[in-house]
């Protein structure tokens, strides 16, 4: 529909349904959720924790922990009284950091204002980096500055998918965002940049905010203000992504947004409040496409969270990832499954019948496995707590990263046993010959230990070696 207002051919927008593109994400993770299962034995499994009771934050779990359960993940929520102290909720982030059965974690927020203006802060920076869903950990902010990042926040995620699925040009657009918050504004103009979009980042102390905004083909406000995006901000024809989400209970911001009458109204006068955007309604008619609320960043969040969530069950051959791709640039897109990530089963018969493909394959994987471990540690570190890593052998000396621990334990056994050890495990006498043969003599490997442990005798020797090595390492370091 096309009329004149304020001299300005006027259009209405094509709404960009968020719904829509979040129920494609999923129809893409539920298949690779289903193949994981199967590989792995148990599901991808989420830990949420909940402190409090704030109402959306009740909502917003829920909706999470319904999506979850709907793509086939495993998902725990523990729930923690307003009360909780922020020692409470570190211990509880501990142990999800340890579980086995726990890829993802997710602390929802606003904390309680009881536990202080850094607890949010101090939580995210104790989520192990590999099982950072929320992408909030300062590992994997660092990362997404690199472009280089595997886990990343998932509302800026959210909003590229629906860019980009939604046909909308980004590389060598004029992007602006609204909003300059840890978990929208900024990850939201470097995933933009990334793109190549030219970005310009805008905040409550922006002057000519107006002008600036109205001069984006894309424009992203993330502000937390009903309605505050106006017709001046708008370039005609533009891009405009609604981030805000506010709920809103007095009738008269509604009547003034939306009129009497309107189905907004309707909603409130039903139900006593409703969540409304940044957008103010007008802008419908001079935007060329418009993401709505609800429906469109809202449901693309829980979807990239299902996603990032397969993502840090997979570890580092993930779809997108640096080590991805390099393996594809080396080996080609055939060892790619169809959600982007490498398939093992193909990549395994092109290097097993080749020491050079398979070397090729290991100087990629290495670092990369050793990248993922390192900020598993350093997530120790900001907790104050002594990590201790087990590296194989082949990624702790052949990637000479050795240098990066305190101290090196090694365990190992005699040849003799080590051959039977293998073969128990499955592997023929002449595939464990070629195994311990293509390893690191043992020798050579005591060498480089700061302790050995001797695996030869019962388990009873093997734990007194291992009381004798953490009774000289706590006096040592
Ligand atoms: P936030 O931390 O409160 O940040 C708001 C940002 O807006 C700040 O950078 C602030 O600038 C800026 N701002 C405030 N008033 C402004 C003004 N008058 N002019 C220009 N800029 C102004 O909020 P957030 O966590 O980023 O969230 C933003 C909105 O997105 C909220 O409505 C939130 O509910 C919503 N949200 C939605 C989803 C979803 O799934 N759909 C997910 C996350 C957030 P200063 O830095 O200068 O203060």
């Amino acid at each position: 529909m096309r009329d004149k207002r304020d001299g300005i051919d006027s259009v209405t927008a094509r709404v960009l349904d968020g719904t829509a593109v979040a129920a494609q994400i999923r129809a893409e993770v539920a298949p690779a959720v289903a193949a994981f299962t199967a590989r792995v034995g148990r599901p991808p499994g989420l830990g949420l924790v909940l402190v409090g009771d704030d109402p959306a934050s009740g909502i917003y779990v829920r909706g999470k922990l319904r999506s979850a359960g709907e793509a086939g993940l495993r998902a725990d929520v523990e729930r923690m009284p307003e009360s909780t102290t922020l020692e409470q909720l570190l211990g509880v982030v501990d142990r999800l950091n340890r579980s086995e059965a726990h890829d993802g974690i997710l602390v929802q927020s606003p904390l309680p204002a009881s536990m202080g203006p850094d607890a949010e802060r101090t939580v995210f920076d104790v989520i192990r980096p590999d099982k950072d869903v929320d992408g909030f950990h300062p590992v994997n902010v660092g990362r997404l500055v690199q472009n280089r990042a595997a886990l990343v926040a998932c509302t800026p995620l959210g909003v590229m998918e629906l860019l980009v699925r939604s046909n909308i040009r980004i590389a060598g657009a004029r992007a602006v965002v609204i909003g300059r918050s840890d978990i929208v504004g900024k990850p939201m103009a470097l995933l933009l940049l990334h793109r190549d979009a030219t970005v310009t980042i805008c905040h409550s102390k922006t002057a000519e905010l107006p002008r600036i905004a109205a001069e984006a083909d894309i424009l992203v406000a993330a502000i937390g203000r009903p309605g505050f995006v106006t017709r001046e901000f708008v370039k005609p024809g533009g891009t405009v992504i609604d981030v805000g989400t506010t709920p809103v209970r007095d009738r008269e911001t509604v009547t003034r947004l939306y009129g009497p009458g309107s189905r907004r109204l309707e909603v409130f006068d039903r139900r006593g409040s409703v969540v409304l955007g940044d957008v103010h309604p007008e802008v419908a008619d001079i935007a060329g496409a418009l993401s709505p609320v609800p429906g469109g960043v809202g449901p693309l969040t829980i979807a990239l969270l299902l996603r990032n969530t397969l993502t840090a069950a997979h570890g580092v051959m993930v779809a997108g990832s640096e080590a991805t791709s390099a393996i594809a640039a080396r080996f080609g897109d055939a060892v790619l499954a169809a959600d982007g990530s490498v398939d093992r089963a193909v990549l395994g018969r092109v290097v097993f019948a080749d020491a050079g493909a398979r070397r090729d394959l290991e100087s990629i994987v290495h670092p990369a496995v050793h990248r993922s471990i390192v900020a598993g540690l350093r997530a120790f570190e900001l907790l104050g707590e002594y990590a201790w890593a087990v590296v194989a052998v082949p990624l702790l000396f052949e990637t000479s990263r050795a240098t990066d621990y305190d101290r090196v334990i090694v365990t190992t056994c005699a040849p003799a046993l080590q051959r039977k050890r293998l073969m128990a495990r499955g592997l023929t006498a002449e595939a464990a010959e070629q195994r311990m043969s293509a390893q690191l003599p043992t020798a050579e490997k005591v060498a480089r230990a700061d302790f050995v442990i001797f695996t030869d005798g019962s388990f009873e020797e093997t734990d007194r070696q291992i009381d004798a090595v953490v009774a000289a390492l706590s006096s040592d370091l």
